[in-house]
């Protein structure tokens, strides 16, 4: 059981290293607010997809598949050059499982060399003390993985039980920034497990955050009396993390609809594994335009246009991006028609009961 393994601290060099590292991130996070509160042009946050395929098949995730192949690094490296030419601050690598891209450090390399933060989302079966060491040679800046129990069930095995020993590794080997995820709400049978995670995460000098499902018709429905204190714990728990800033997630632990103004599409981009441009993983197809395509005057459009999902959103990086710029400028269009598939096999997606790992 996880209890059962001893934090190992790193090694004084890793420990620099790691430190180094956090200051150099955390200058150009803060150069990143300021430029994006001095001008509304480019994105913030841009997530991109190398590989939809996934090693898991967790019950609730539509955002998967068992056989398609990676992206090529040139096709990876055009799409980055363009964003980069947009004036992007942060670069997530999501999937899928990105750590089954063969080319991933080649991927991570170029989002430095371009002068992108650099983030990566994994459900962490890969990483072992190689793979780590890699990723810190490669420039990563941060990691997020998502547990979604403390012992694995039919629903998930992204569980403490299976990812403890390389979480203890990340804490002994990785120079970046680590951030471990949580759940709570519909369909999490013991809501003790977020609790039992958060503190391992800080046990071994992580961040963490929880996250909050929505009912069976993706409607809010507020968190029971424990489920709330327990919430607040782990929210106490991450105050490290810009997790604290998310006054939505408070909103939503109570039920209540959270005003806010979605800005996907303009300063957050969600970047298929076709290169399609959506406004998020849970809505794929909204506006479906290939990035190659998507131009200044779109991204505009797309930064005044209300988006009729937002008060039931639970895809909580592009609400924290959205809190730069939710005190300005209100939204009055109205949102473009879906884009037809160019491969009709493949559906769009639309929000429903899921979960985000963003
Ligand atoms: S939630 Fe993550 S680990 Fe689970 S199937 Fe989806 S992409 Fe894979
Ligand atoms: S689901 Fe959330 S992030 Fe996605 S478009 Fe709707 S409001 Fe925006």
């Amino acid at each position: 059981m996880a209890e059962e393994i001893r934090v190992v601290r790193a090694s004084a060099k890793t420990r620099l290293r790691r430190r180094l590292r956090f200051l150099r991130t955390r200058a150009r996070e803060l150069k990143m607010i300021g430029k994006a509160l001095v001008s509304t042009k480019h994105p913030i946050l841009v997530h991109i997809i190398p590989m939809r395929q996934c090693n898991l098949a967790c019950t609730y995730c539509n955002e998967f598949d068992d056989f398609s192949k990676p992206v090529p690094l040139e096709e990876m490296k055009n799409r980055l050059d363009i964003l980069a030419d947009m004036g992007t601050s942060i670069i997530t690598i999501s999937g899928g499982e990105p750590l089954m891209h063969p080319d991933l450090d080649g991927v991570i390399r170029h989002i430095r060399r371009r002068g992108m933060i650099a983030g990566l989302i994994t459900n962490g079966f890969y990483l072992n003390r190689e793979r780590i060491e890699r990723l810190n040679e490669a420039g990563l800046e941060h990691v997020q993985i998502s547990i979604d129990n403390v012992a694995p069930d039919e629903v998930s095995k992204k569980s403490l039980k299976t990812l403890d020993g390389r979480l203890v590794m990340l804490s002994q080997h990785a120079v970046f920034q680590v951030n471990i995820n949580s759940v709570l709400g519909s369909g999490v049978k013991d809501p003790e497990d977020a609790l039992k995670i958060a503190h391992r995460a800080v046990e071994l000098g992580f961040t963490s955050t929880v996250g909050i499902i929505h009912d069976n018709n993706g409607q809010l429905k507020p968190l029971g009396t424990h489920e709330q204190e327990i919430f607040e714990e782990v929210m106490a728990l991450g105050k490290r993390s810009f997790s604290r800033f998310n006054e939505f997630q408070h909103n939503m632990a109570r039920g209540r609809e959270h005003k806010w103004r979605c800005r996907s599409g303009s300063r957050y981009l969600y970047i298929c594994e076709d290169g399609l441009v959506h406004w998020c993983s849970q809505q794929r197809g909204y506006p479906g335009i290939p990035l190659t395509q998507y131009t200044p005057e779109m991204r505009h459009r797309e930064y005044s246009t209300k988006k009729f999902c937002a008060a039931q959103c639970t895809v909580s990086c592009v609400q924290q991006v959205g809190i730069l710029d939710n005190w300005r400028d209100p939204q009055n269009l109205r949102p473009m028609p879906m884009t037809p598939p160019a491969n009709p096999q493949a559906e769009l997606v639309q929000i429903g009961q899921v979960r985000s790992d963003s």
